[in-house]
């Protein structure tokens, strides 16, 4: 197997299980290497870390998917997801919900893919040119283990442009229905996962949906960034009063309505086409418990003061005009904002309206989505539960 070696002193990230090598911990690299092809990793003295996939033309040149001795063979990989499988089984996570994360990229030790499932229905990213290249095996491999009634591929994110690779989404295997319903908990939802948002379903956020469930009886909800209504019919079904669903998304509208009917509560949700920003401005808020979830605002380090702004304007209009007593669960998706940094602008924000808030609670997303110890930076999802005196 062809090898990179590192440059001296940089194989410590390595020998503590991180899964990325940059370019300038490169010393040299055999001949003839193609990209996104399986290298042996070796130190500077020729020992051997692992075995990761090569891209010259990204950032991060190899994402490593073993370390120490030993091939990344079709066994390896059946090994990879078996684990991914069991980490699910071990929290009952299949008991709780028909729909979750099966593979998680890094956070399950196999970067690049992702894998969620819908009932008997799975759906698969392709993130990178690594994985592309292992499309074959990887696909025999989940029929083999999970045996899918159908495997869909949606493998559109922006990074693949990076990676050398177009867009690409349609059926790998089987018959993917065009509406899919699943369980979660005492919910039910539809799902798209052939023209919705990433795989259909924001599955990240169940935990705060359950959370949003649990503190919603009586309240009048405001849900900006509503999407397919995840956190509206989570708020319906713990009993809210009404629900106005607000998204700049015609289609997700249509989704949000259909999944309010399918939960029994299509007449207390309103949904306004609207983007966000304005529907603060523009209306007098009379609701008592507000979601913000918005879109990633940054994706790229470069963004990060750009993005907080955002955050904090969205969050200080919220807090500026909501009434007293308001319980308001604000969330981040943006990787390149940690707790610390979301929280100073939350501070910021409730100190600019005037408002008392305290924290109730803090969260991350849903255990389907692991986060290896060894790359915390994987972490993207955070949410903050406000009282809003
Ligand atoms: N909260 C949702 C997920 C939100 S994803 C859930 O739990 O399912 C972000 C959503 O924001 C998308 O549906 C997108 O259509 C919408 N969106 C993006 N920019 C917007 C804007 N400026 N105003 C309103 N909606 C916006």
């Amino acid at each position: 197997m062809k090898r990179v070696y590192l440059k001296k002193g940089r194989e410590k990230p390595l020998l503590n299980r991180h899964p990325w090598i940059f370019s300038g911990a490169i010393a040299k690299r055999d001949s003839g290497i193609e990209d996104g092809r399986i290298v042996e990793v070796v130190d500077y003295r020729g020992g051997i870390l692992g075995s990761g996939y090569y891209n010259s033309a990204t950032q991060i040149s190899v994402r490593m998917l073993s370390f120490g001795p030993g091939q990344v063979d079709r066994e390896y990989l059946a090994r990879l997801m078996s684990q991914a499988n069991k980490r699910r089984e071990e929290i009952g996570i299949p008991n709780a919900t028909s729909a979750y994360r099966l593979i998680f990229s890094e956070g399950d030790f196999f970067p690049g893919l992702i894998v969620d499932q819908y009932g008997d229905h799975l759906v698969v990213q392709l993130l990178t040119l690594g994985i592309e290249l292992l499309r074959d095996e990887i696909t025999e491999l989940l029929k083999e283990l999970f045996k899918p009634q159908s495997i869909y591929e949606r493998s559109e994110h922006s990074g693949r442009a990076l990676e050398g690779l177009a867009p690409r989404s349609g059926q790998i295997d089987g018959l993917t229905p065009d509406d899919i319903i699943f369980n979660e908990g005492e919910m039910r939802f539809h799902v798209d996962v052939k023209n919705g948002q990433k795989t259909g379903f924001y599955l990240d956020q169940r935990d705060n949906r359950r959370l949003v469930r649990g503190i919603s009886r009586g309240k009048k909800m405001l849900n900006l960034f509503s999407y397919t209504g995840g956190f509206s019919v989570a708020a319906l079904n713990g009993g809210a009063q009404s629900v106005i669903s607000v998204d700049s998304s015609i289609q997700a509208h249509e989704m949000a309505k259909r999944n309010a009917a399918l939960n029994g509560a299509g007449e207390a949700m309103h949904c306004i086409h609207a983007d966000a920003f304005d529907y603060l401005r523009g209306n007098t808020i009379d609701s008592n418990l507000i979601v913000i979830d918005p879109p990633a605002f940054v994706k790229s380090r470069e963004d990060v003061q750009r993005a907080c702004r955002g955050y904090k304007d969205i969050n200080l209009q919220a807090a500026a005009k909501c009434p007293q007593d308001t319980l308001l669960l604000t969330c981040s998706c943006s990787r390149f904002i940690d707790m610390g940094l979301f929280q100073k602008v939350v501070f910021s924000a409730m100190a600019d309206a005037g408002r008392n808030a305290t924290i109730l609670n803090k969260s991350h997303h849903a255990p389907d989505h692991p986060v290896s110890v060894f790359a915390p930076e994987t972490e993207y999802l955070k949410s903050l539960l406000l009282h809003v005196e």
